[in-house]
């Protein structure tokens, strides 16, 4: 890595958009080796300039650490030809630093997806072996019994034969055939299988909750922030 724009590294730094940016060096508040940045597009070398923004040095991090409220109808994929993906939604134009989403959901599921191009970190919630548990809210067609609770806690054979890991299924409200489960496995549509192979329909998944981090609530959808640094040791 080399020269880049100063507004694009600040963007990218945690300083707001593009636009809160630009303001602050029109400001003033930014310095690089001790002298103003009179414009936003000027070039720095983030690896040899001392990036101050009001007297405080700026660290550029080499990866990056999203979470994500993902809205229905957006792919978790990086790239799609039909339709808009996670990553579009980013405008994320730092090609070197860009964010991978780390498991699916599906396209009409939303809520809690994180983002990063740190692949050992993705590797560490996605992989069986480390049985990261996640929570989802489903809605159902029907409300569930004591003996479909039960099957969730022994496993649930699916359509393909597979047998699922024990999983806890709770009901949350009646009225509302509202449901949270608990998996920790990521077999494909896997939520919607379980639910299935006890004769119940989902017809809304939001996941709410990857490991002991959960979905901010200040988060519509669409929107993401950065993961905190306290929410990344958790998830290590
Ligand atoms: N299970 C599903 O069926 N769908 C998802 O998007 C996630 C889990």
């Amino acid at each position: 890595r080399s020269r880049m724009r100063i507004d694009k590294l600040l963007a990218h730094t945690g300083y707001g958009t593009r636009t809160e940016v630009k303001k602050l060096v029109k400001q003033g508040a930014v310095e690089a080796d001790g002298k103003k940045i009179k414009s936003f597009s000027a070039q720095v070398n983030p690896d040899k300039d001392v990036i101050t923004v009001k007297g405080e040095p700026v660290e550029y991090r080499e990866f990056v650490y999203l979470m994500m409220n993902k809205p229905q109808g957006v792919i978790s994929a990086t790239e799609d030809d039909m339709h808009e993906t996670v990553v579009n939604i980013l405008e994320w134009d730092d090609l070197v630093r860009r964010p991978f989403p780390v498991g699916r959901l599906d396209k009409d599921t939303e809520g809690l997806l994180i983002l990063t191009n740190d692949g050992k970190f993705a590797h560490g919630i996605t992989s069986p072996k480390k049985h990261v548990a996640k929570v989802y809210e489903a809605v159902l067609d029907e409300n569930v019994t004591e003996e479909d609770k039960k099957a969730f806690t022994q496993g649930i054979v699916l359509d393909d034969g597979y047998e699922t890991k024990p999983a806890v299924l709770e009901e949350v409200d009646e009225a509302e055939k509202l449901v949270h489960i608990t998996i920790s496995e990521g077999k494909f549509h896997q939520v919607k299988r379980m639910c299935h192979a006890v004769g119940k329909e989902v017809l809304f998944l939001k996941r709410i909750q990857i490991g002991s981090i959960s979905l901010d609530p200040k988060l519509k959808p669409g929107e993401y922030r950065d993961l905190r640094e306290e929410e990344i040791e958790e998830l290590q």
